[in-house]
């Protein structure tokens, strides 16, 4: 199955938002949710990053690395990187995968990638 992670395009103004908002954040006229949803690009650069050493045992990983990666629309979008040796600016590439475990359910988010 293909996964995406959508914006939220206001059909009276066209802008794009991401996350999800209950207001248009241009023309502040939209009562009625009138979004479209539109997949995000996978691919951006990587604007900043951090490594958590202190998990919750759910998490199986000993380190988790996670980043803000600039989107080629311009977007921002939080994610888990599986990348050994970030740095600030790369190329990435995302992909909606399993971000943790447990025993009965698995949550997705987007995992970004060297591109
Ligand atoms: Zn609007």
């Amino acid at each position: 199955m293909d996964r995406n992670i959508y914006a939220y395009v206001c059909r009276r103004c066209g802008a794009s938002h991401y996350p999800f908002r209950m207001v248009c954040k241009e023309c502040k006229q939209n009562d009625f949710f009138e979004f479209d949803t539109v997949p995000l690009p996978r691919t951006g650069s990587l604007v900043t990053w951090t490594r958590v050493h202190n998990l919750p045992a759910q998490y199986e990983v000993a380190t988790l690395g996670i980043g803000i990666v600039e989107l080629e629309n311009g977007m921002r979008m939080l994610g888990q990187l599986e990348i050994d040796e970030p740095e600030i600016g790369m190329a990435v590439v995302g992909e909606v995968d399993v971000v943790r475990r447990e025993p009965y359910d698995s949550y997705y988010g987007m995992v970004f990638r060297a591109a």
